[in-house]
C-alpha cells in the first residue's frame, strides 16, 4: 500500500471507505520503538529496503528511536530471512537466497 510519503509499503494499511480512519503500521517493532506516527513513513528506509532486496523471505523488525534536543528520529532496522536466518545488510538482502536464485 502506499505510505502517507507516497512510497509503496507492504507493511503499511490503511481504510478511510465508509468513515473509517484506519491508518498503521503493522511492522514487528523492537521494544522500546517510539509508536507509529503517519510522519513517521516520510524517513523510514522500509520501502527502500524491501524494494532493493526483492526477497520474498525478508521478515523486518525496526525500531525508531527518539533522540533528545530535537534531533532527528533514528531508524533501525533489523532483517531476518525466515529460510536462512540474520541478514547482514537488509538493502542486498539474503545472500544465500539469491545464491539458491542463480544456482
Ligand atoms: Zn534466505
Amino acid at each position: 500500500m502506499r505510505t502517507p510519503a507516497g512510497r509503496e509499503c507492504s507493511y503499511y494499511y490503511e481504510d478511510f471507505n465508509r468513515g473509517a480512519e484506519i491508518a498503521r503500521c503493522r511492522i514487528r517493532r523492537s521494544s522500546g520503538s517510539a509508536t507509529w506516527g503517519p510522519r513517521q513513513c516520510r524517513r523510514c528506509p522500509v520501502p527502500q529496503i524491501e524494494a532493493a532486496s526483492g526477497s520474498s523471505r525478508l521478515d523486518l523488525t525496526l525500531a525508531v528511536r527518539r533522540r533528545p534536543l530535537g534531533l532527528a528520529e533514528r531508524f533501525e532496522v533489523e532483517a531476518w530471512c525466515t529460510e536462512h536466518g540474520p541478514i547482514a545488510d537488509p538493502y542486498v538482502g539474503c545472500l544465500e537466497c539469491v545464491a539458491e536464485v542463480r544456482s
